[in-house]
């Protein structure tokens, strides 16, 4: 999988003046995973989304995506399909006319509409007009419209975000049956837990920098050894300790000075629902 990677670039830079938004990121998805893109708000991965998707020139950076030159997206876009705002649907065509014309737009096979708003949850609402959809339905949509091209690469940029649980709860579901036959998806979250059931790939940045990559399976939530784990916010930090010691954490804590964290070694159960919603993110270091 690893020889013949969905995205594979080094060094990508986003700078608006004399702001770095984007700070040397080696960014690397292997083929046919799903791969989460996690970061609190403006880690900058709608700007890293964007230049993948030759919306934004990247000020570096090089590699490719689909085996072609990011410099030259128009040779791999054909086979991207995206999600980074809404697309903008016309309220008063239904779900299915909606799709039938920017398949048109797209000179992509309407035959695969029906199909498509199967694939989405959408096969029976269909023929509603979009205006009625909830803002799940219009996500899903947003989703069946990327899906037309049959794209070997996805990208989705915070697909659940404005959700209510029971929306977030379809989306997982939708997009961790996204990736299949080659496909691989990229989907953005500032919330790891939205993220971590359903990918096997984990990209976590911070401030436009790495923090993580790799196989999700090495995250915290499988770990039995040790970890790192650093709060949302600063002020956490005493709350972070003390959920540690009572989640059966105590054993050995160790203060991690330079990221405002701590190690944790030891650990005895399974920690992360404990940890979700106070833990900005937790790898694996033992
Ligand atoms: P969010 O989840 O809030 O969308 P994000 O991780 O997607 O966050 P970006 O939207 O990529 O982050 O933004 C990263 C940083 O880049 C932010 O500080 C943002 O203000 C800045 N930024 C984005 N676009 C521009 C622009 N065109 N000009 C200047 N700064 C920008």
């Amino acid at each position: 999988m690893k020889d013949n990677p969905t995205v594979s670039v080094h060094g990508l830079t986003k700078r608006y003046g004399d702001r770095t938004v984007v700070d040397g990121l080696d960014l690397d998805l292997p083929e046919g995973v799903v791969g989460g893109f996690v970061g609190p708000n403006g880690a900058g991965k709608t700007t890293t989304m964007a230049m993948l998707l030759g919306l934004v020139r990247p000020s570096a950076g090089s590699g490719t995506v689909l085996g072609a030159p990011i410099e030259d997206p128009a040779a791999y876009l054909p086979r991207v399909g995206a999600m980074v705002e809404s697309p903008a649907f016309y309220p008063a065509l239904s779900g299915r006319e909606n799709l039938r014309m920017f398949a048109t737009v797209g000179r992509h096979p309407e035959e695969r509409v029906p199909a498509l708003l199967d694939v989405v949850g959408l096969g029976d609402r269909g023929d509603d007009r979009y205006r009625t959809y909830s803002l799940g339905m219009k996500q899903r949509l947003g989703i069946a419209a990327a899906l037309l091209g049959d794209p070997a690469l996805l990208i989705l940029d915070e697909p659940a975000n404005g959700l209510d649980p029971q929306g977030v709860h379809e989306m997982r579901g939708l997009i961790g049956s996204l990736a299949h036959r080659g496909r691989t998806v990229l989907v953005s979250s500032h919330d790891l837990s939205e993220l971590e059931q359903i990918c096997d790939w984990l990209v976590m940045i911070e401030a436009g920098r790495l923090v993580y990559q790799g196989p999700a399976s090495d995250f915290v939530s499988t770990t039995e050894h040790g970890f790192g784990v650093v709060p949302e916010h600063d002020r956490d930090i005493d709350t972070l300790a003390g959920v540690l010691a009572s989640a059966g954490f105590g054993v050995d804590v160790e203060a991690e000075g330079d990221r405002g964290g701590f190690s944790v070694r030891e650990g005895g159960h399974r920690s992360s629902c404990a940890l979700r919603g106070i833990c900005r993110y937790a790898v694996r270091i033992a």
